[in-house]
This record gives C-alpha cells, sequence and structure tokens, in this order.
C-alpha cells in the first residue's frame, strides 16, 4: 500500500501524510501539533509513530508544529537541508529533535520509501519539492513555488500524484486588495496561479493517468470554484476536456486520499492456496465444466477497473483484508485476502455487505478447486497492471 492525504492546505498551514504499511511520514507540518495531533488520531493513526517529517521550507505554514510535536513525542526526526535548518535555528533549538540533512538530488530512504528533493523557486532560504517513491509509484510535491524549472517539469512528468501551488487567480490578484509590492512578490517568487496549473496539466504527457492536486490556495485571491472552472475552461480549450483529473484540497479540512495502484503479488493474497499466474495453462488442466465457469468469470473480469476498487483496511496495520467496489449499483466481485481473519462473513460492495456470488464463502471455493470469480477478477487486475506498465 501507499497512500497520502492532506491534513491541511493554504497559508494557515500545510501537511502532508503519506504512509505504506511499513513507513509513515509527514511532508510540512505547518498547523498546530494539536491539530496535527487530532487529524492524524482521527485518520486512526498513532502520532508517536509517525517515523519523520520532512520540511521543504522555513516559512511558519510548513513548520510551525514541528517544535510541538517534539515536545509531544520526546523524539522527532526532522529532515532538511542545511539551509532550513539554520534558519529555524532558534525555533528548533532546544526542541531535542533529531536533525537529518538532505541533499538535492540524492536519495534519502526512510523505511520503505524514497525521498528525493529537488530545488525550487521561492523566497525562502533553500527552499526545496519532493519526490516520494514506493516501488513504481511516485507522489510529488512543490507547494509554494514562483516559476517552474524543466527539472520541476521532469519530476511532475515522472509523477502518479502531482501535488502542486494553485495559489492565485491572475484576475482575482491584479484587482485585489493586496499592496504592489506583494502582489509582486507573489507572482514573481511566491506562487502560481491557476492559469499556470492548466497549462502544466494541459501539457502533461500522461495527464490520463495522473492526479493532481491544487494546494495553496489563496483565501483573498482564489477560491475552488474559480480553480476548477480557469482550469476546465483551459483543458476543455486546449482539447483535453474530461481527460485529466485534479482535485482542489481543502484548507483546513483533510483531504481526500490517493491510492497508489499497486503491485502487489498473488501469491500474497490468498495465504495457503497458490494461485498460477499463467492462467492459459490453469485453464487447459480444468475440466469442460470447470473451465465454462472460469470462462464466464474470466469474460466478467474484464469488466473491472483499477478505479473502481478501493482496498479495506481493519487498521493501518493490516494490507488490506479486501476490495470495496466503489460506486452502489455495480455489481462487482471482491476477494477477501485474508481468509482467516476471524468475522470476515463477506465483502463490502457498495453499502452491502455481499458474500461470494458462488453461494460459498473463499475457503469453500477453494476447497472445491475451482476459482472462483473472485480469484480470478483479482489476478486479471493484477496481470493488467503489469502489462499497463510494461507498455510504458
Ligand atoms: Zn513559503
Ligand atoms: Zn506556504
Amino acid at each position: 500500500m501507499f497512500e497520502a492525504i492532506s491534513l491541511a492546505s493554504g497559508s494557515s498551514g500545510n501537511s502532508l501524510f503519506v504512509r505504506t504499511k511499513r513507513t509513515q511520514i509527514l511532508i510540512d507540518a505547518g498547523i498546530s501539533s494539536s491539530e496535527i495531533v487530532r487529524k492524524l488520531k482521527y485518520l486512526k493513526v498513532e502520532p508517536t509513530k509517525i517515523d519523520a517529517i520532512l520540511l521543504t521550507h522555513e516559512h511558519s505554514d510548513h513548520g510551525s508544529g514541528i517544535p510541538g510535536l517534539a515536545k509531544r513525542s520526546g523524539k522527532l526526526k526532522v529532515i532538511a537541508n542545511e539551509a532550513t535548518f539554520a534558519a529555524l535555528k532558534e525555533k528548533l533549538d532546544g526542541t531535542g529533535i533529531e536533525r537529518n540533512i538532505i541533499h538535492i538530488g540524492k536519495n534519502f530512504p526512510i523505511g520503505d520509501l524514497t525521498l528525493r528533493a529537488f530545488k525550487i523557486h521561492h523566497d525562502a532560504a533553500y527552499p526545496v519539492g519532493i519526490t516520494i517513491s514506493y516501488k513504481r509509484a511516485r507522489i510529488t510535491y512543490l507547494v509554494d513555488l514562483g516559476r517552474i524549472s524543466r527539472e520541476n517539469q521532469e519530476e511532475i512528468n515522472r509523477s502518479d500524484l502531482v501535488v502542486i501551488d494553485s495559489n492565485y487567480d491572475r484576475l482575482s490578484l491584479i484587482r485585489g486588495p493586496y499592496p504592489e509590492k506583494l502582489k509582486k512578490r507573489i507572482v514573481n517568487h511566491a506562487h502560481l496561479s491557476n492559469e499556470i496549473v492548466g497549462n502544466l496539466i494541459l501539457s502533461h504527457p500522461a495527464k490520463e493517468q495522473t492526479e493532481f492536486w491544487l494546494a495553496h490556495l489563496s483565501e483573498e485571491n482564489n477560491s475552488p470554484k474559480t480553480a476548477s472552472l480557469t482550469i476546465n475552461f483551459i483543458l476543455k480549450h486546449g482539447g483535453a476536456k474530461g481527460r485529466a483529473s485534479f482535485k482542489v484540497l481543502p484548507r483546513k479540512r483533510i483531504g481526500p486520499w490517493w491510492r497508489a495502484r499497486i503491485e502487489s503479488q498473488p501469491m500474497l493474497l490468498l495465504p495457503g492456496i497458490s494461485i498460477p499466474i499463467d492462467l492459459s495453462q490453469y485453464r487447459d488442466s480444468l475440466n469442460p465444466d470447470q473451465r465454462a465457469l472460469f470462462d464466464q468469470n474470466r469474460q466478467r473480469a474484464q469488466e473491472i477497473h483499477l478505479l473502481d476498487i478501493e482496498p479495506i483496511y481493519h487498521s493501518p496495520d493490516d494490507d488490506g483484508l479486501g476490495w470495496k467496489m466503489l460506486g452502489a449499483d455495480r455489481n462487482g466481485y471482491v476477494v477477501a485476502k485474508d481468509i482467516d481473519i476471524v468475522g470476515v462473513a463477506g465483502i463490502q460492495i457498495g453499502e452491502k455487505i455481499w458474500s461470494c456470488e458462488c453461494g460459498d464463502f473463499m475457503w469453500r471455493c477453494q476447497k472445491r478447486g475451482i476459482p472462483c470469480k473472485h480469484i480470478i477478477r483479482v489476478i486479471e487486475w493484477l496481470s493488467n497492471i503489469d502489462a499497463n506498465k510494461d507498455k510504458q
């Protein structure tokens, strides 16, 4: 699993929570520590289990929660570059944080995640954007930047999720009440406009497969509606209407989850049963009745799309005990990942709990020696991912 969620986004504070099964980090912690703790607990994440905080630059809307979090945890690992630590010397001295220096362009492993910082243009000591990778999936976070360099663009083009500054609407800023000097600072050094982000999405070579989160919206010079209208306008007139997906991050509330479409191996899915990866060979080994059922199930499996499936978790520690079909009226089927979990009687599809369509629950299907459609569907799902990846 590889997931991200925004805890806050805007001039009053920014923080992005990213996790895999083993590792949990925050990118920036620019809201109060009590707010971060409250939100993590709401997400059923134990705040003391955060492995590290990566700080992109010293502005208070990115780092103000760190001293409080350090006090609460007693020991807090903070990752930043030397210039950022130097700029925050007074605020961080005496907090007992463990300082970890990240160097531009060099991979920084933390648990099973890999972080890489790259330079961005912003009026801070040494501001960075950050790419977070897990297996083949990547998140790029670049919030607070006045313009986009070619290097920034390359990072964006390689990512599955792009969290990007979309601070102001150009006309609202120009006509708005800010003093001229501040307007100039915003345009030249501080932030990106909806118009720039719209064009960036439009020119993205893989916009259909990439999710864009619009971050750090100005309360004065922008609104979620204005940002959405502008970007949709640009996409429409650029001939890309409906081909790119973006979301506006809420300022104070928790945002939506993003989940990587990964990549696990079929044998991990069902302990105790070995599922052949090569389905054609397996099909040949079945008797005619089984083969007919197999074909029928396989056909239906083709109709499931990755975006229709969302893992179900009992706790942050488990790896998903099944898949939830998104959309209330889809008649999709899913497989239980761990049949030994006590109390699992079915799988949630939309609002309802379903059991297996073949009339038995998973372990009985396995006993019969026929891979029911649930198993087949998941294999199909995984093999599709691999096929797509190979094409790229
Ligand atoms: Zn800043
Ligand atoms: Zn900021």
